[in-house]
């Protein structure tokens, strides 16, 4: 079975657990030329095509990046631009957010772009609203819902586990298997570093037993455990750095054992 990939590109300093600032974004150490690079070598090792869910931050500070990930033929869709999250934000703002990230990301691109993912995956019960929002500007699939409540700031704990229809959009959910009655995620991000690598990959095996394609997704900052650190909560500390190092091997595992592409090719668009 086909799973599919997906990187989330924005750099460590747009992380939300680092509550750095977007005024200030611009005075970080800039990391996802280097780090996007490598996982396009990585992606190209294994003949794999990605979608790369853009912040428009990161396409108007770096647009030949953009451009390059394109060329290598991964499918580009939308992260928003200033990675605010929906629960933060109103539907205009939300709407005004989305219409700049689309403009700087097309810019760079000569795909049209039919997918979004919410920053930290805040389409919840209290931001279905942005379901209605997002086909007026041509999307045509969202992955944004993680149906568990296994983390307190995202998630909608009975929404489907599979790919569906969902008025004018496919929803594309993160993965998620249930074991003894609890879903726990298995497609990828901090699941993919705390986990042993071998949860996880009988957690995605079981999900493509059960019919499911895996949704897999990683930042090009959890390869990188270089990054300039911070000083955070504990529990917040934990969710960003915990085996950064052991990131891009398990990359190159999952790709030895599983086979990926891109979201719209998974769902037939
Ligand atoms: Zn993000």
């Amino acid at each position: 079975m086909k799973n599919a990939i997906s990187v989330d590109l924005e750099d460590w300093f747009c992380a939300y657990n680092l509550e750095i600032p977007i005024e200030v974004w611009n005075k970080q150490e800039l990391r996802i030329v280097s780090n996007t690079r490598r996982i396009l070598e990585i992606l190209m090792k294994f003949n794999t095509k990605a979608t790369f869910f853009v912040l428009g931050w990161i396409a108007e500070r770096v647009p030949a990046l953009i451009h390059e990930i394109e060329e290598q033929g991964h499918e580009i869709a939308t992260h928003g631009y200033s990675h605010t999250l929906l629960t933060d934000m109103s539907p205009q703002s939300f709407e005004s957010d989305l219409e700049k990230a689309l403009q700087v990301t097309k810019a760079c691109i000569n795909q049209p772009i039919i997918g979004f993912r919410a920053p930290s995956f805040t389409i919840t019960d209290k931001t279905l609203w942005a379901l209605d929002i997002l086909p007026k500007h041509g999307i045509k699939y969202d992955s944004s819902i993680f149906p568990t409540s296994m983390h307190p700031d995202y998630g909608i704990p009975n929404a489907p586990l599979s790919i569906h229809q969902r008025g004018r959009l496919i929803e594309v959910p993160l993965s998620c298997v249930e074991v003894l009655g609890r879903r726990i995620p298995c497609g990828g991000g901090g699941y993919f570093r705390v986990f042993p690598y071998s949860l996880t990959k009988s957690l995605m095996r079981k999900s493509n037993r059960l019919g499911r394609p895996v949704i897999f997704y990683f930042h090009p900052w959890e390869i990188d455990p270089g990054q300039p650190r911070m000083q955070l909560p504990r529990l917040k500390a934990f969710r960003h750095y915990f085996n950064l190092n052991k990131t891009e091997s398990r990359l190159t595992q999952l790709l030895t054992d599983f086979e990926f592409t891109t979201i719209k090719e998974v769902i037939g668009l």
